[in-house]
């Protein structure tokens, strides 16, 4: 390799590294957005980059001469750092990925369990805000980390404050007919797929009076559960199911449209965003964009 492209790779390497961990805040995603429009980069997943190998007639053999036998110079294009940026890095230059598959995480899921325990008794002992004082009881979350799955909803409804569990409701039924869909198609082979192998969890813990939206002081309050939850189970991929679970976990604002088909980043998770079910409850054509996003989901588990 040469100095200069080796140059190139050093800092395509920290600015790739720069951009992980921006990543996880949301600000790289707006720089990547950025610069796409202004045509220097491929979008943040780098998924739908133009190829940047030239066509085969425009590539020089290196060490061809002229027709009058003089050495014709390396016309190989040089690749700009963008472009760079966008190549595979050598595995040593990745963030660890948390590992996948239910064999490699049994050991993570049964040092986990005392963790999420201590979790759920303090969710249901606290006192924060004022959802306390209106709940029936709180509900810290369901599952394991055995299969490295987590879906993250919005807040605890009617029926989920009635039996302390997440996702029990109408929303709930159709979220299990989701995984259910995904088991039955084998999306990932080798994990079964049900609610002892993933977790679910809500960004609040305790029902909103109405089940009106939550507040930014009661999220900021009971956002640390969920940042710990996620720190013991160390999930291969976390599943934002709706705007506020993607907000506080992507750190930028948008649109479910806006967000989803991409793939972030959190801590050693990879992150995406869909619709939440109640949203596919009343408008049934999110249905089909929620089952692409389990399909990637799935590639996503199962790719490094
Ligand atoms: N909606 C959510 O976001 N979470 C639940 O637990 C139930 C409905």
């Amino acid at each position: 390799m040469s100095e200069e492209r080796k140059e190139a790779a050093d800092i395509a390497r920290s600015l790739r590294r720069y951009l992980e961990r921006e990543r996880a805040t949301g600000t790289a995603e707006l720089l990547a957005d950025s610069a796409a429009k202004a045509g220097r980069m491929p979008a943040p997943s780098g998924r739908e980059a133009a190829p940047v190998v030239p066509p085969a007639a425009a590539r020089a053999v290196p060490g061809a001469t002229n027709l009058f036998g003089e050495p014709e110079p390396d016309a190989t294009p040089k690749k700009s750092v963008a472009q760079l940026l966008d190549e595979p890095l050598p595995s040593m230059f990745e963030e660890g990925l948390n590992p996948s598959g239910l064999e490699t995480r049994s050991k993570l899921a049964a040092a986990s369990l005392p963790i999420l325990d201590t979790i759920a008794k303090e969710v249901r002992a606290c006192t924060k805000c004022g959802l306390c004082e209106t709940r029936t009881q709180a509900v810290p979350g369901v599952g394991t980390a055995k299969g490295g799955i987590v879906f993250v909803g919005e807040a605890p409804g009617a029926d989920e404050d009635r039996l302390g569990e997440p996702f029990v409701g109408r929303a709930g039924q159709l979220l299990d007919k989701i995984i259910k869909a995904m088991d039955d198609a084998r999306l990932i082979p080798g994990l079964p797929l049900n609610r002892d192998t993933v977790f679910i969890c809500n960004v609040l813990k305790c029902r909103p009076p109405e089940n009106r939206n939550p507040l930014p002081h009661e999220i900021e309050q009971c956002s640390p559960y969920l940042r710990r939850q996620l720190e013991a189970l160390q999930p291969r991929i976390i599943c934002c199911l709706g705007k506020f679970a993607a907000e506080l976990l992507v750190g930028v604002k948008g649109t479910i449209g806006g967000l989803r088909g991409k793939v972030y980043r959190y801590q050693g998770a990879k992150l995406i965003v869909t619709y939440h079910p109640a949203a596919c409850l009343r408008s049934p054509s999110y249905k089909r964009p929620v089952w692409e996003d389990m399909q990637l989901l799935a590639r996503e588990y199962l790719s490094d």
